[in-house]
């Protein structure tokens, strides 16, 4: 038997080793790239967040996001973590659960994948972008602009539009509703966010350990706990795509409600601020050593002091305003950055239309799916990688014949 699979990612390989384990089948690995896993090598900051020991299936979206549960369990964590060490992959865990290569280099997860490709009943087609496929009698003809192949079952493991400069694309989507199969709407998500305060920009750069709030007309939407980044446009850093996911995607007021120092209450800041009344400090030093010198100082300006007056003249409550900015300090979105900047597509194909233990088509038999083209997308921290290996182990499995 013959199974064709399109896309040579993170789900693609996964889908292709777990076939390829049936000595009657033949596998043909398609991939528009010149290499495989590409996006896979620059996932984690280069680093490969490849999976995480709390998953489960809380930590995934979607229109029906328990469809993911039968893949998860199936190919767990310990079965994902069992894998990659016979592929020949030494793994460290840290404190949050996130899960590394030990070498730190995510290309040491792309390369015990490329190097387990290397079966005699897989075949790997480099450069192969796949324009067209067709059920024909008894199976699948795919084509490329200048070459075809058949297959008995085919695999569409092509990913999501995110990261479009690392491979994302609009084509798997194409070819599933090539098979009248429906596609929700797709967003970015694990995205960094715009916004219009100027202060962003002249803060470029700074880190700060925060607590974040995304609020829309005020209510609670999202929150979080980690380290944000300002960027040129707005917000970054890990506890931002955290809670990015559908932020700013309908109209209405979007704010960011930032506590920056979230161990320590305004009145314990209040108190040692108040202290420093008794320095020759002025008002751009009220929070220098408590915060990144820089943050500290937009921030007292935002509270209307201004930098050089001597902190001694300041009155209690204008240091409480200084405080009350640092423990909550809002800032306007307007939009999050676009598909190119985001690490993973909200939205996908209709899960309803596949079966969630098999990973088979409901429309058409024989067609299977893995990965990000489906509507499900995980939190950030290795949950996404997951979901990538077991949608693809299972759907490889099934194609294979083990259902
Ligand atoms: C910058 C960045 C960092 C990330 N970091 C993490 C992380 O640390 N942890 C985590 O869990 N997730 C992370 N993600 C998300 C994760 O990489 C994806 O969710 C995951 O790779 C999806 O796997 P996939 O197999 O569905 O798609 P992909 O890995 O994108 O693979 C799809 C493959 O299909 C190929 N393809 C597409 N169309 C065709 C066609 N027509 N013909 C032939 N080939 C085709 C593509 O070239 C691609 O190689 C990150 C994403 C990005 C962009």
């Amino acid at each position: 038997m013959v199974i064709g699979i399109i896309g040579a990612g993170a789900s693609g390989m996964a889908a292709a080793l777990a076939a390829a384990e049936f000595e009657n089948v033949q596998v043909i690995l398609m991939e528009r790239q010149s290499r495989v896993g590409r996006k896979l090598a620059a996932t984690g900051n280069g680093r490969c967040n490849l999976t995480n020991l709390h998953a489960s299936g809380d930590c995934y979206h979607g229109d029906a996001p328990q469809f993911a549960a039968s893949a998860l369990t199936q190919y767990d964590v310990a079965h994902t973590l069992a894998w990659f060490e016979d592929l020949g992959l030494y793994t460290v865990a840290e404190e949050s659960g996130r899960v590394y290569p030990y070498s730190d280099q995510a290309n040491s997860v792309v390369d015990v994948l490329r190097f387990a490709l290397e079966k005699p009943n897989i075949q790997l087609l480099t450069g192969f972008e796949v324009k067209k496929v067709k059920k024909v009698d008894g199976g699948f003809r795919v084509e490329s602009a200048d070459e075809a192949i058949s297959c008995d079952k085919l695999i569409i493991a092509c990913g999501g539009l995110a990261g479009t400069k690392l491979g994302g694309s609009m084509s798997g989507y194409q070819l599933l509703r090539g098979f009248g199969h429906k596609c929700t709407k797709l967003r970015p998500t694990l995205v960094q966010l715009k916004s219009s305060w100027n202060g962003c920009a002249s803060l470029k750069g700074v880190r700060a350990n925060c607590h974040v709030q995304i609020l829309h007309d005020g209510q609670l939407h999202s929150e979080s706990w980690g380290e944000l980044q300002f960027t040129e446009y707005g917000l970054s850093g890990p506890v931002i795509f955290e809670v990015s996911r559908d932020a700013c995607q309908s109209s209405g007021n979007w704010t960011a409600k930032l506590d920056f120092l979230p161990d320590k209450d305004a009145d314990w800041l209040t108190q040692q601020m108040l202290r420093r009344r008794a320095t020759h400090w002025k008002a751009e030093d009220l929070l220098t050593g408590i915060l990144h010198n820089r943050l500290g100082r937009v921030l007292t300006q935002s509270a209307g002091i201004s930098a050089y007056v001597p902190i001694a003249q300041l009155e209690v409550d204008e240091i409480e305003t200084v405080a009350n900015a640092v423990k909550s300090f809002e800032v306007l979105l307007t939009e999050t950055m676009g598909m190119d900047a985001a690490q993973v597509t909200a939205g996908g194909i209709l899960t309803a239309e596949f079966a969630p233990d098999t990973m088979e088509s409901r429309l058409v038999p024989g067609l299977y799916a893995c990965g990000e083209v489906l509507d499900i997308d995980g939190d950030c921290g290795g949950y996404n990688l997951q979901w990538a290996w077991s949608s693809g182990r299972l759907a490889g499995r099934c194609a294979g014949g083990n259902t």
